[in-house]
């Protein structure tokens, strides 16, 4: 069965046909400046290559590139569209309307889009990209949904809520949603099986750290808390997102620095993290380069995440009542061996006894890296969000048959 994988941007399309026969990789690639020119970066799985300029107005220009460059041409990998048995979407926001992989009905799309105040920057896109899909790829290969904040919707009420009136709740829908939830349950389940025990059986803390950061205490299988809330800004510093900080210093900024809500958000989204501590790039192998060559700042900046991520690797471990094992994941937790043992130093108390040996160099490979007689194990645990968009995209096409 091929399951083509789809991650729609508001100017992108980015995607991966998968043979789910052996889960492999036939073609990846990325549809690119959608609204402002277009360009198309195509890779098959025997070393084919498209990169070219192409005239992209909108997402459903993109999805007949698309089709063109699967079907004809050299880099062609099937001989027609009716080889792909569905298509599966990354959505990042599905909110309390949806807990599970969905089936992308008009409705569902609606919803989606309707749920954009939530998710401005994602959501109105993904509908997009939904209803082009549906105009250049038959009716009858279904589509189907899966959301970044539906492993995180068993969190229980009180890690969920914040501390507004209780109508703001009700009324606007504000609380912790929690995002990465697709890796985060592809990395648990991967480290239960590498560790050949039942997730059921596990108290994990799951540590996804790249541009984009986020930690979740994934007890038995699911999630009961995370460090993303009502967006993607909250938990951890990273690139250029600010993560939690007193709700007060945004509103003294804003009148400091003549901010309306919008540039704040900006200022919050964009212009801080490693970026603004370091002043040197959001991207943290340049932070530690620039470490290494005595920016203090840009030390300061790698300091910080180190430890806001142990902190909450202990707070979780507090929620949980105990803790079998951690996990590292996403492009700072799966290549940084120095951030990992930055992390995992003197945490012998909790049960951690890290091996710097086995974690030396690890780049991207699951690994163990806690000493063979320490009580939590720590591990790096590769990320693959596609493979499991696939993975839930046939357990679904194959329970309506
Ligand atoms: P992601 O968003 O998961 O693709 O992760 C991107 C982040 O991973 C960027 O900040 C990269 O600098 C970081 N990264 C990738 N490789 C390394 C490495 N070898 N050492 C430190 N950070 C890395």
């Amino acid at each position: 069965m091929k399951i083509l994988v789809i991650n729609a941007g508001s100017s992108s399309l980015k995607y991966q046909l998968l043979d789910m026969d052996d889960e492999s990789v036939i073609a990846k690639g990325n549809c690119d400046r959608i609204g402002i020119g277009g360009h198309i970066k195509h890779t098959t799985f025997d070393g084919k290559k498209i990169d070219e300029d192409a005239d992209f107005p909108t997402h459903t220009e993109a999805f007949e590139k698309l089709v063109e460059v699967l079907t004809t041409g050299d880099a062609a990998v099937i001989s027609s569209m009716d080889e792909i048995s569905a298509v599966g979407h990354r959505v990042v926001q599905g909110a309390e309307l949806f807990n599970k992989t969905t089936l992308a009905t008009d409705d569902v799309i609606q919803k989606i889009d309707d749920l954009s105040e939530l998710a401005p920057v994602h959501n109105h896109p993904h509908a997009l990209a939904l209803r082009a899909c549906r105009k250049v790829i038959s009716e009858s290969t279904p589509q189907v949904v899966v959301f970044d904040t539906a492993f995180h919707q068993t969190m229980p009420e009180k890690a969920f809520m914040y501390g507004f009136p209780y109508e703001c709740y009700e009324k606007y829908h504000v609380r912790k949603y929690g995002f990465h939830g697709t890796s985060h349950r592809f990395v648990s389940q991967a480290l239960a099986d590498a560790m050949g025990k039942d997730i059921k059986d596990l108290k994990i803390v799951s540590c996804h750290l790249g541009n984009g950061s986020s930690i979740t205490a994934v007890e038995h299988g699911k999630s009961i808390d995370t460090s993303m809330g009502f967006t993607p800004l909250d938990g951890v510093l990273m690139g250029t997102r600010c993560g939690a900080v007193d709700a007060s210093a945004v509103t003294y900024l804003e009148k400091k620095l003549g901010l309306d809500p919008n540039a704040m958000s900006d200022y919050m989204n964009k212009k801080s993290g490693l970026l603004g501590v370091s002043g040197v790039s959001n991207d943290h192998r340049d932070v530690l380069e620039a470490a290494q060559a005595g920016n203090e700042r840009a030390a300061l900046a790698d300091s910080m995440l180190q430890y806001e991520v142990k902190k909450y690797i202990g707070s979780y471990a507090a929620a949980m009542n105990g803790l079998d094992a951690v996990l590292f994941t996403g492009g700072i937790g799966e290549n940084s061996d120095d951030f990992r043992a930055g992390v995992c130093h003197d945490m012998e108390y909790l049960g951690i006894k890290f091996d710097d040996n086995a974690n030396k160099g690890v780049r991207g490979k699951l690994t163990k890296i806690s000493a063979p007689d320490s009580k939590v194990e720590v591990w790096i645990v590769p990320t693959n969000e596609e493979l499991l968009i696939a993975r839930d995209t046939k357990a679904l096409v194959e329970a309506m048959k």
